[in-house]
């Protein structure tokens, strides 16, 4: 029994392994991009629940990647997430509406992205909660 899978894309290794370790922790499958192309390219391909999205990237810059996923009707209702250190006044206002679902500052906190996560993805955790409630 595992949680949904999640998409992370983040080109620091750091962040990555963050990010990776917080999720298997709550019981969810990642899978992983450092790259807009391959992000695209993984979309696609295994359809993720949610998508954890940095905005700086080596290649496509991620509101880039965020329009290709949008404009792919298989993949346009994906729930996407910003994450950036792009963290000034009218930031939020100005990723959300691009399109994305949600925004989350660098540094992460990390409670907030499961927060966020758990949202559109259950994890084993809370089936496991719920079992005991
Ligand atoms: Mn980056």
């Amino acid at each position: 029994m595992v949680g949904g899978q999640v998409l992370v894309v983040e080109d620091n290794e750091r962040n990555m392994k963050l990010f990776r370790d917080v999720l298997a922790a709550s019981g969810y499958r990642t899978l992983e991009a450092k790259t807009g192309g391959e992000a695209v390219e993984l979309v696609r391909r295994h359809r993720p629940q949610v998508v954890l999205l940095d905005v700086q990237l080596p290649d496509i810059d991620g509101v880039e990647v965020l329009r290709t996923i949008r404009t792919d009707a298989r993949t346009a209702f994906l729930p996407i997430v910003a994450i950036t250190a792009q963290a000034m006044d009218g930031d939020r206002e100005r990723f959300l509406s691009a399109g994305f679902d949600e925004y989350l500052p660098k540094p992460v906190d990390v409670r907030e992205l499961l927060d966020v996560v758990r949202r559109y993805c259950p994890s084993v955790g809370d089936r496991v909660a719920r079992t005991a409630d």
